[in-house]
C-alpha cells in the first residue's frame, strides 16, 4: 500500500483545460493544459530514488520498493487524486520564437499537499505522447534519466536552487534515437524520471498566449502563479505584479551565480527551460567545468555559436528575462516595472557575484579590487587549463604555508601548461596572501567558510558517463554510488577521492562527457 496522498490540483483546478483529451497533436489556443495520461509500459522497475525526497512525500522505504510505486512512477497506474495532464507553453529557443511548445513528454500527476504543508507537484518525464510530442515519440532514454535524477539530487545538495528527481524507473521498453543526429539511429533503454517542484511553471507559459494575443489568458495565469507559487508577496495591482516580477529577476540572478559558482552549464537556457521560480529545470545536455573555460558548453548543437557557454549564463538569463517582460507587458499599465525588475536582476547578479568572490576566496567581503583578484585568477585557469573544483577546494584547504603553486599540480590537466604558468600562479597566489592578511579572521575560520562555497565533489560529466555505461551494460551499482557521494558534496570523504579526481584522458573528447546532443 502507498500512503494516501493529499492531492490539491490547483494548475487544472483553476485555469482553462483543453476541451480534447488524450495524445492526438494538435495546437492548442485558449487553454494552459491538456488532460492526457501517461503511456503504461512493459515492465516498470525502480532502479533509484531519492530517500531525502521519498521522505519529505511521505514514502518510507517500503513504500518506495512497492511494484505499486514502480507502476505509478513508471505511469501505469494512478492513485486516487492524480489528474494527469500536459501543460501548454512556448518559448524561444536559441534566440528564436519557435511557437507552441508544451510538454511534449512530461505529464504532471498531480499537486501534493505534503504533512509539512507544502506544494510538491508530482511530473512524470519520459511518459509517453502529448498533443505536444510534435515528432517525437514522448519517451527519455535511460541515459538522459540518469543524467537528469543524479543532477537535479546533486544540486539540491550543493544548495542550488532546482527541481528534484523522486525516481528512476526503467520501463522495460527500448526507445530509438540517432544520438548525433548523424543518420545512425540506435534502439536505447527507455526510463522515466520523476521529477517534483513547487511548480513547473516556465517563462514560456507567460510567452504563448501573450504571443497570440490570449491577454485574458495571460492575466489569469499571471494571478494564478502569483497566487499560489508567491504567496508571501503582498499587495495588489499592478505594483503586486511589479513586485513579483522583480522577485522572479532576483531568483534568477541568484540561481545562476550559484552556477557560476559550482561549474554548473545548464547547455539549453530557452526560455522554456527557465523557471519562475528561480529553479534549474530541464536537465538535458548540461555539463559541469573541469578545466576552467568560459567558453565551454557541453551542447554540441550549440556548438557553432556558443549561445550557451558557461561564460555568458549570467548575459542569457538577462536576455530571457527582458523575454518575459515582453510577454508580460499586456498586463501592465507601463514598462517601467518591468524595465524595474530587469534592473533589479542585474544588480542582484552583481551582488550574488560578489558573494561568490568572497566566499570562493574565503574573504569577509568583497572589495573593489577583489574582482580584479578573482578576474586574475579566471584568467589563469583558462590559459592553464586548471580544473575548477580541485583548485578551488586546494586553496580552501590550504595554511598560507601552502600557497605555492607545487600544492596546486593536481589542478593542472597539461605539464607543459603547468610549467609555463608557475611564474604566474606563483605571483597571483603572493596577491592572495597578502589580501588574506587584511582579513582579521584566523586561518581555520577562513578555511571553514572556504569549504562551504566550494565543493570537493560535483558530477563530473565523466563520473555520470560511467554510472551511465555501467547501466546500460546491467549494472546500476554506480548510480547508487554517485547519488550517496553527492548527497555530501563539501564533506572529504575518506575513500571516495576518485570521485574528486580531474577528468581522465579517455573522457577529454567522449560523447556524454564533453560532447552531449540535445537527443535524450
Ligand atoms: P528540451 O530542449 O528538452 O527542453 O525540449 C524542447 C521541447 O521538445 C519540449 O517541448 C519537449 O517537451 C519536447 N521534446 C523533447 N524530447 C521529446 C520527446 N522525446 N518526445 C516528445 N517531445 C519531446
Ligand atoms: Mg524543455
Amino acid at each position: 500500500m502507498l500512503p494516501r496522498l493529499h492531492f490539491d490540483n490547483a494548475f487544472v483546478r483553476e485555469l482553462p483545460a483543453d476541451a480534447e483529451t488524450g495524445p492526438r497533436l494538435r495546437e492548442v489556443r485558449g487553454a494552459l493544459h491538456s488532460p492526457v495520461s501517461p503511456t503504461p509500459v512493459s515492465a516498470p522497475r525502480l532502479i533509484a530514488h531519492s530517500a531525502e525526497m521519498a521522505e519529505t512525500l511521505g514514502f518510507d522505504e517500503d513504500q518506495v520498493k512497492s511494484q505499486l510505486f514502480a507502476d505509478v512512477f513508471g505511469g501505469n497506474a494512478l492513485l486516487t487524486g492524480m489528474q494527469p495532464f500536459a501543460a501548454n507553453y512556448g518559448g524561444h529557443q536559441f534566440g528564436h520564437w519557435a511557437g507552441q511548445l508544451g510538454d511534449g513528454r512530461a505529464i504532471s500527476l498531480g499537486e501534493v499537499i505534503n504533512a509539512a504543508g507544502q506544494r510538491w507537484e508530482l511530473q512524470l518525464k519520459g511518459a509517453g505522447p502529448t498533443p505536444y510530442s510534435r515528432s517525437a515519440d514522448g519517451r527519455a532514454v535511460l541515459r538522459s534519466s540518469i543524467r537528469e535524477f543524479l543532477c537535479s539530487e546533486a544540486m539540491h545538495h550543493l544548495g542550488v536552487p532546482t527541481t528534484r528527481a523522486l525516481s528512476l524507473i526503467a520501463t522495460g521498453e527500448d526507445v530509438v534515437r540517432d544520438m548525433f543526429y548523424d543518420g545512425h539511429p540506435a534502439a536505447e533503454k527507455g526510463a522515466i524520471v520523476c521529477r517534483v517542484a513547487p511548480s513547473f511553471i516556465r517563462f514560456g507559459n507567460f510567452e504563448l498566449p501573450a504571443a497570440r494575443g490570449e491577454t485574458a489568458l495571460l492575466r489569469q495565469l499571471i494571478d494564478f502563479t502569483i497566487r499560489r507559487d508567491f504567496p508571501e508577496l503582498r499587495g495588489e495591482g499592478e505594483s503586486l505584479r511589479a513586485d513579483w516580477f522583480g522577485e522572479i529577476c532576483a531568483r534568477t540572478a541568484r540561481m545562476i551565480a550559484h552556477w557560476m559558482r559550482v561549474g554548473f552549464v545548464h547547455g539549453v537556457m530557452n526560455t522554456d527551460n527557465m523557471s519562475i521560480l528561480g529553479l534549474t529545470i530541464d536537465y538535458g545536455p548540461y555539463g559541469w567545468i573541469d578545466n576552467f573555460d568560459p567558453d565551454w558548453t557541453p551542447n554540441t548543437t550549440d556548438r557553432q555559436h556558443r549561445r550557451y557557454r558557461f561564460g555568458q549564463q549570467p548575459q542569457v538569463a538577462h536576455w530571457n528575462l527582458a523575454c518575459l517582460a515582453q510577454a508580460l507587458a499586456p498586463a501592465f499599465d507601463s514598462i517601467e516595472p518591468l524595465q524595474a525588475g530587469l534592473q533589479r536582476h542585474a544588480e542582484a547578479y552583481l551582488a550574488a557575484d560578489r558573494a561568490n568572490i568572497a566566499a570562493k576566496l574565503g574573504l569577509l567581503e568583497c572589495r573593489d579590487d577583489d574582482v580584479a583578484l578573482m578576474q586574475g585568477l579566471h584568467e589563469l585557469m583558462a590559459t592553464a587549463e586548471i580544473d575548477m573544483t580541485i583548485f578551488f577546494r586546494t586553496l580552501s584547504d590550504s595554511s598560507a604555508a601552502d600557497l605555492v603553486p607545487y600544492f596546486f599540480s593536481a589542478a593542472f590537466y597539461d605539464e607543459t601548461k603547468r610549467q609555463q604558468a608557475t611564474p604566474a600562479l606563483q605571483d597571483w597566489l603572493a596577491r592572495y596572501r597578502r589580501r588574506l592578511a587584511d582579513d582579521a579572521q584566523s586561518a581555520e575560520q577562513r578555511r571553514t567558510r572556504m569549504r562551504a562555497a566550494n565543493p570537493r565533489y560535483v558530477l563530473r560529466n565523466w563520473l555520470a558517463q560511467q554510472a551511465i555505461d555501467k547501466a546500460n551494460d546491467g549494472d546500476e551499482s554506480e548510480i547508487h554510488a554517485l547519488l550517496e557521494v553527492m548527497r555530501r558534496p563539501y564533506d572529504d570523504q575518506p575513500g571516495n577521492e576518485r570521485y574528486a579526481q580531474r577528468r581522465p584522458d579517455w573522457a577529454r573528447n567522449r560523447a556524454g562527457c564533453s560532447m552531449l546532443s540535445c537527443s535524450s
